[in-house]
């Protein structure tokens, strides 16, 4: 708030800025909504978040150190939040590989070669981790007096992953609202954002491209590593989606 006072002062003696002038951008310094973004560092939450920007909102972007099988993913996901300029990025150490259930999070697992036909569950698919995201998200944006939360998640170009459907974000976001006393006891409810959820990964790209989105700093393969393995289910849904867009994936040209 002084810093705000300041800003104005300056902007009244240095640039003669009206006082009316100064009162609206005082106005709409203090106003700007805040909104939680889920950022996994993979392409889909690196997109939401530059959207999440576009429309107008400080974000703070919270990932997951959950245990999964590599750092890769949480390194481009410090520098997708630096990057764009976020008002915080949290990692929260949420060890779901204490009992793992997931390739993702259990080493004796293997991630298999992918196949984009499938419609079986994969053994990546790891058991609520878009429930447990959701809900530190809520408690997140509640303390914090955010009512807008982003999740990348789409039901289109997906490994079948049930927590990625539009009935789970519905009926997370009534939990949450039955569950935070904003929502419960204010009116004043907490909104699920799943912008891509009828999108295609190639819709996502074209988007992020003309949101400016660094795909090169992203990470997608499961497998880890300096390179993208290029045959896991990630890889080929990611290569998939580049050709379709039209793009060169600039992480594979680094
Ligand atoms: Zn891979």
């Amino acid at each position: 708030m002084f810093g705000c006072y300041l800003v104005c002062l300056l902007l009244f003696q240095e640039y003669g800025f009206s006082l009316l002038m100064i009162l609206e951008i005082s106005y709409l310094y203090q106003n700007m909504k805040k909104a939680i973004v889920l950022l996994s560092g993979g392409l889909d939450s690196s997109v939401a978040l530059h959207l999440a920007k576009s429309k107008g909102f400080d974000v703070y972007a919270l990932s997951f150190d959950y245990g999964q099988r590599h750092e890769r993913e949480l390194q481009s996901a410090r520098e997708t939040a630096q990057s764009a300029g976020v008002k915080e990025h949290h990692i929260v150490n949420m060890r779901l590989d204490l009992w793992g259930g997931s390739a993702l999070t259990d080493q004796s697992i293997e991630v298999e070669n992918g196949d984009v036909t499938r419609t079986d569950i994969p053994v990546t698919y790891v058991p609520a981790r878009n429930m447990v995201f959701l809900s530190v998200a809520a408690s997140y944006a509640e303390a914090i007096g955010a009512r807008d939360i982003f999740i990348g998640v789409s039901q289109v170009d997906y490994s079948g992953y049930v927590d990625c459907r539009q009935e789970f974000i519905d009926a997370m976001e009534a939990a949450i609202n039955k569950g935070t006393v904003c929502g419960a006891e204010m009116d004043d409810p907490i909104h699920v954002h799943a912008p891509f959820i009828d999108k295609t990964k190639a819709d996502e790209i074209r988007l992020g491209m003309e949101l400016g989105v660094d795909f090169g700093l992203t990470w997608s393969c499961y497998r880890g590593g300096e390179k993208p393995c290029g045959t896991c289910d990630s890889c080929l849904l990611r290569a998939k989606a580049f050709e379709e867009a039209g793009y060169t994936d600039p992480l594979l040209e680094k």
